[in-house]
C-alpha cells in the first residue's frame, strides 16, 4: 500500500491513512512519500536562493513538528517529535555547509532530500503504534539498493529481493506492518544514499510488490483513481475502472502524474495487478491496472499532458541518404544523458523532444559541428491513449479533428499503437486537451 504525500498532507489525512491501513485484509508492507510539499521544499531550500535557504527549512521543521504533534496520539508523540527534530537538525547543519563546488555536493543533495521520505515513514509509524497497530520502521536505504548515481538512481532487483526476504518478510508474515520511505535507496557499491528522481515512490511500491510477490499494489492518492485526463486542468474528467499495461505504462511515461513513468514496468514483469485509489473516499473502486486489456467499448482511454518540453529541429542537407545520420544525434544525447522523449525524421530533418535541459547547450554545440540546429522552448506534449487505437480506423483523422485550430508542432504514432503524440505550444495546451476530452467524452 504506497500513500502519496498528497494523502498525508494534514493530520486527519493521516488519521485516514491509519485506517485505511487498519482495515486491510492482510498485513501490508506500506510506502509512503514524505509530507505533501516536503520535497519541492528541500529542493528549493537547496537549490533555489542560497539567502532564503534556511528559512524554509525552518519553517518547514516548524509544520512538520505541529502535523507530528497533532497526528500521533499518546506516549508515541515525544518519541516522534524527537526524531523530526533530530532529522532537521542534520538537515540544517549539512545545508549551512553546502557548497557547489564540494567534490560530494551532489551525494549531499541526496542525503538531505531523503529526509523527507525518513521522517514521513517514522511519524506514520509511530501514528500507526499509537493506534495499537503492530507496526515497525525500518529505514528504507537499508532495503532499496541502487545504482550510485545522482538524483535518479536505478533500483537493484536481485540485492533488494534478498532485504527484502531477510528485513521484511518474516515480520509481515509475524502479522507486523512495515512502513518503509519510498523514493530513496543507497547505493549498492558506496554505501551513500540515493533517491530514484521525482515522483519514484509509486516505483518504490511496485518494485517492492514485485520483490515479495504481493497480491495486489495499491496506489493511494488525492483523486479517484486514473481519469480520463488531469482532473485539474478539465473538471468533466472521469474515472476509469481498469486499464491495460500498456495504456498505463504509456499514461504514466506521457505526463499522467498519477503514476510515475516506471511505475508499471515491476508490474508487468511479475504480473501484479495495480490499483489506484483515492484515500479520502477510501469505498470507490478505483483504477485496477493489470494484464487483462479487456476488450472495451471506449477506444481512447485518456488523454495525457506533459508541459516544459523543448522540441529540437535538427537539419542537414549534408548528411542527405548517409548512413548513421540518427546514431550520431542520439550518440549525442546519450553522451549527456539526456532522455528523447519523442521523434520524428523526414530525409533530412529531424525534430525531438526532451524535458531535461540541463546539458541542453553543450548538446547544441556538439550537434551544430555537423547539422544545423534549433531549440525551441515552451513546447506541451499531448498524447491519446487507449488499446483501442490500434484496432479503430479513422481514430486519427478523429484527433486532428478535434484539434481544429491548434498548431501542431510535431506528430508521432507510437510503434504499441496505443497512442497518438503530438506537440504544441504551451499557451495551446489546455485549448488542445479540452477539444480532445470534449471530443472522446462529452461535455459532460
Ligand atoms: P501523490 O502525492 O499521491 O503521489 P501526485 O500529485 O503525484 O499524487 O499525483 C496525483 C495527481 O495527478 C492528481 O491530483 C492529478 O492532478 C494528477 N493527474 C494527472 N493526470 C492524471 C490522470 N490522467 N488521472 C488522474 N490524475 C492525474
Ligand atoms: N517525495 C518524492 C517527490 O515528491 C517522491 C514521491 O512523492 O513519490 O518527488
Ligand atoms: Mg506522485
Amino acid at each position: 500500500m504506497k500513500f502519496g504525500g498528497s494523502s498525508l498532507e494534514s493530520p486527519d489525512a493521516i488519521d485516514r491513512v491509519c485506517g485505511i491501513i487498519e482495515r486491510s485484509s492482510t498485513t501490508p508492507l506500506v510506502v509512503v512519500s514524505a509530507f505533501g510539499g516536503t520535497t519541492d521544499i528541500l529542493t528549493e531550500a537547496m537549490l533555489g536562493d542560497p539567502g532564503n535557504g534556511l528559512a524554509l527549512i525552518r519553517k518547514l521543521r516548524q509544520e512538520t513538528i505541529s502535523l507530528t504533534r497533532n497526528a500521533v496520539k499518546s506516549s508515541h508523540n515525544d518519541d516522534a517529535v524527537e526524531y523530526v527534530k533530530s532529522r532537521f537538525e542534520f538537515i540544517e547543519k549539512e545545508i549551512k555547509k553546502l557548497d557547489p563546488d564540494s567534490e560530494d555536493y551532489a551525494i549531499m543533495l541526496d542525503e538531505i532530500i531523503c529526509c523527507g521520505e525518513l521522517v514521513s515513514s517514522y511519524v506514520m509509524t509511530q501514528a500507526l503504534l499509537s493506534r495499537k497497530q503492530n507496526a515497525v520502521f525500518l529505514d528504507a536505504r537499508n532495503i532499496m539498493l541502487t545504482t550510485n548515481d545522482r538524483g535518479a538512481a536505478s533500483a537493484l532487483f536481485e540485492p533488494t529481493r534478498k532485504k527484502l526476504e531477510k528485513d521484511v518478510i518474516p515480520k509481515l508474515k509475524a502479522g507486523r506492518t512495515v512502513v518503509l520511505g519510498g523514493f530513496i535507496g543507497s547505493s549498492m557499491t558506496t554505501n551513500v544514499s540515493t533517491t530514484l528522481g521525482r515522483g519514484g515512490s509509486d516505483f518504490s511500491a511496485t518494485f517492492f510488490g514485485g520483490a515479495i510477490g504481493a497480491e495486489e499494489v495499491q496506489i493511494w492518492t488525492d483523486v479517484d483513481g486514473v481519469m480520463t485526463t488531469d482532473p485539474t486542468l478539465i473538471n468533466t474528467a472521469r474515472n476509469l475502472p481498469q486499464l491495460s499495461f500498456t495504456e498505463a505504462s504509456e499514461l504514466a511515461y506521457f505526463g499522467g502524474r498519477v503514476l510515475h513513468p516506471s511505475t508499471i514496468l515491476p508490474a508487468i514483469e511479475h504480473d501484479v495487478p495495480v490499483r489506484v485509489l483515492n484515500s479520502s473516499y477510501p469505498d470507490l473502486a478505483g483504477t485496477v491496472i493489470s494484464n487483462k486489456a479487456e476488450e472495451s467499448e471506449t477506444v481512447v482511454k485518456a488523454i495525457v499532458y506533459k508541459e516544459d518540453i523543448t522540441l529540437i529541429d535538427i537539419h542537414s542537407t549534408r548528411m542527405l541518404m548517409a548512413s548513421g545520420y540518427l546514431s550520431t544525434i542520439f550518440d549525442v544525447f546519450e553522451k549527456h544523458k539526456t532522455p528523447v522523449d519523442m521523434v520524428s525524421t523526414s530525409e533530412v530533418s529531424v525534430s525531438l523532444t526532451i524535458d531535461e535541459t540541463e546539458s541542453l547547450k553543450t548538446i547544441l554545440e556538439e550537434l551544430r559541428v555537423f547539422t544545423e540546429v534549433e531549440a525551441i522552448p515552451g513546447k506541451a506534449i499531448v498524447c491519446v491513449v487507449g488499446e483501442g487505437i490500434r484496432y479503430t480506423q479513422g481514430i486519427a483523422a478523429k484527433v486532428f479533428k478535434a484539434l481544429e485550430g491548434v498548431r501542431i508542432r510535431m506528430i508521432s504514432l507510437g510503434a504499441s499503437r496505443v497512442n497518438i503524440g503530438f506537440v504544441v505550444d504551451e499557451d495551446e495546451l489546455e485549448k488542445a486537451v479540452r477539444q480532445l476530452h470534449d471530443t472522446f467524452f462529452g461535455e459532460e
